[in-house]
C-alpha cells in the first residue's frame, strides 16, 4: 500500500470539489489550546484519571468527588480559548454555506471550543461538560454558571493533597424541570456508556454523504468513532488526516499532514482560488 499523499496542493484541489465536508475531531484540537485530559503519562486530577471518574460506578459511589473534578473542568474552561484550528474550521463553515457547501464538525471533544470559535453545525459524540442530565427525569439543559452550584465554590483542586469535599447529595447540582429536584450528572459519555443513539444516527448520515473527510487530532483508536473516518474511505470518498503522529488508520487514507493542526489546518482550508463568494 502507498504512503498518503502530503500534497497540500492536491488536496486544495480536493477540497474545492467539495459539497459536504465532515471534519471529525479530537482531543489533540484540544490539546492545543491547553485542555487537559486527564488521560496518559501526568494526566492526573489528584490520585485518579478519567478513567477512574468518568463511570457511573464512580458517580454512583461518590457523587460529590466526581462533581468536584467536573467542576474543575469547567473552570478551567473559562481559562482556555479556541485555537487556530478551531477557527479555521469555523471561519470555512461559514464561508462555504454562503457557496451552498456544508461542513458538519463530528468531535469526541467536550470542551464546546468548537462552538465557542463559531461552528454552528456540530455533533458532540461524547456530550459536553456544560449540560447536564437529570439522574431521576433525563432531561438534558444547557448550564454555563460558574460555579454550577454554591457549594462546589472554591471545590476541585487538582492537587493530589487535596481532601475530598464530602458535598451532601442535596447540594450537589439539583434538576430544576417542575416537582423534580433529581440529582444532575454530566451530560457526557462515561466510560462503558454507549453514544446516544440520536446523535450516532446523525453522525451516520453525515458520513454516507460527505465527499470529503478531514481527520483531525484523534488517535482513531477510540471506537467507535475509530471506524468513522475508515467507513468513509471504503466509499471510495477522499479522507485526510491531520495528526502529530501516524495513526493506526493512516494507510486507509488518501491524505496525511503531520504536525500541529492549528498550523497545518488554517492554509488547507483557506479560501480556494476558485471560491467566487
Ligand atoms: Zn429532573
Amino acid at each position: 500500500m502507498a504512503r498518503p499523499s502530503s500534497d497540500m496542493a492536491e488536496f486544495r484541489k480536493v477540497f474545492s470539489n467539495a459539497k459536504h465536508v465532515v471534519i471529525l475531531t479530537g482531543a489533540g484540537v484540544s490539546a492545543e489550546s491547553g485542555v487537559p485530559t486527564f488521560r496518559g503519562a501526568g494526566g492526573f486530577w489528584r490520585k485518579w484519571q478519567a478513567q477512574d471518574l468518568a463511570t457511573p460506578e464512580a458517580f454512583a459511589r461518590n457523587p460529590s468527588r466526581v462533581w468536584e473534578f467536573y467542576h474543575y473542568r469547567r473552570e478551567v474552561m473559562l481559562t482556555k480559548s479556541p485555537n487556530p484550528a478551531h477557527l479555521a474550521i469555523a471561519a470555512c463553515e461559514a464561508r462555504l454555506s454562503r457557496q451552498g457547501r456544508a461542513v458538519t464538525v463530528i468531535t469526541q471533544n467536550i470542551d464546546e471550543l468548537h462552538r465557542r470559535a463559531g461552528s454552528k453545525s456540530v455533533l458532540e459524540i461524547h456530550g459536553s461538560l456544560f449540560n447536564t442530565r437529570c439522574t431521576n427525569c433525563g432531561n438534558v439543559a444547557a448550564n454555563h454558571k460558574s460555579p454550577i452550584c454554591p457549594a462546589l465554590e472554591g471545590k476541585g483542586a487538582p492537587d493530589p493533597n487535596t481532601n475530598d469535599a464530602r458535598i451532601p447529595q442535596e447540594d450537589l447540582p439539583r434538576c430544576e424541570q417542575a416537582g423534580c429536584n433529581g440529582l444532575l450528572r454530566p451530560s457526557v459519555v462515561w466510560f462503558g456508556e454507549t453514544l446516544d443513539a440520536d446523535i450516532l444516527t446523525k453522525v451516520e448520515g453525515e458520513l454516507e454523504t460527505c465527499d470529503l473527510c478531514l481527520v483531525v487530532g484523534t488517535s482513531s483508536i477510540v471506537y467507535p468513532a475509530a471506524m468513522f473516518a475508515p467507513q468513509v474511505a471504503a466509499r471510495g470518498v477522499p479522507v485526510a488526516e491531520f495528526n502529530m503522529e501516524d495513526t493506526p488508520a493512516t494507510m486507509r487514507f488518501q491524505f496525511h499532514f503531520q504536525g500541529p493542526c492549528g498550523s497545518t489546518l488554517p492554509p488547507a482550508l483557506e479560501r480556494h482560488e476558485t471560491e467566487v463568494i
